[in-house]
């Protein structure tokens, strides 16, 4: 969960506030006013804190248009290009479906003092990719990929939904055991590294994700002799949805 603030105006957009006591109490410490809760998904472990934010701030709750089903009380059904203003920053919202098939990122563009940044709820994490066995669809999460998530600068920090950046690395490695970024950042964390308060980007991604390196040699030899596939009818899609496969199970 994240708690967004404009330093100007004090208002403020609580993302998936789950925890809705310690985000109240943040944002109270912060002198902050809650307007906005966005979630990012209907899941239960992103929508369960919505009641209780809302009824001490009277924000106004926004999700994914066709989400709205699935999601209580919904004030404002979201779309792909809409904007999401809050103060004077604005988050722009992409329509990314795969780990659910109602799904938003929230982008943010960056200004003088903050580089670029998105909210990914549980489509990317920190070295992996959302599950898509709890009403998703893997062929349709690696288009999100394709359309949304890889044509990112590499300067963009992601805020998933979750962390699981330390097993997501050892699953990296699994795949691809030469890839040295993501042997030397596993080896960080071994070190005493916080991994809670590591913050990754789309840069970083592309080199420690396995999820972003369908097309590496090693990558699709994996894959193939793991799943008994012949190597050249692998393609990007292919090796997506095989790496999902062995990611549920691993
Ligand atoms: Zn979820």
């Amino acid at each position: 969960m994240y708690l967004l603030a404009c330093e100007k105006t004090s208002e403020a957009i609580a993302i998936d506030p789950l925890d809705h006591a310690l985000c109240l109490e943040t944002a109270n410490a912060m002198g902050w006013n809650i307007k906005i809760v966005a979630n990012t998904h209907h899941h239960h472990d992103h929508i369960g804190g919505n009641g209780p934010v809302i009824a001490s701030t009277n924000a106004e709750l926004v999700s994914h248009k066709d989400a709205m089903d699935a999601i209580p009380d919904v004030n404002r059904g979201l779309m792909a290009g809409d904007d999401l203003h809050c103060g004077e920053f604005t988050l722009k919202v992409m329509d990314t479906p795969g780990h659910t098939m109602s799904h938003i990122c929230l982008y943010f563009a960056g200004n003088n003092d903050e580089q670029p940044a998105l909210f990914c709820g549980d489509t990317l994490f920190n070295a992996g990719v959302g599950r898509c066995d709890f009403g998703g669809e893997p062929k349709i999460l690696h288009k999100t990929f394709e359309d949304h998530i890889f044509p990112l600068e590499d300067n963009v920090r992601i805020f998933p939904g979750h962390d699981y950046i330390e097993n997501n690395l050892e699953f990296t490695l699994d795949r691809e055991p030469d890839n040295k970024m993501a042997i030397s950042l596993r080896d960080k964390f071994k070190n005493g590294l916080d991994a809670e308060s590591f913050v990754s980007d789309i840069g970083l991604e592309r080199e420690i994700n396995v999820f972003f390196r369908l097309n590496e040699n090693q990558v699709r030899a994996k894959l193939a002799s793991s799943l008994d596939l012949d190597i050249a009818n692998l393609d990007n899609q292919k090796t997506f949805i095989g790496l999902r496969k062995l990611r549920d199970n691993w």
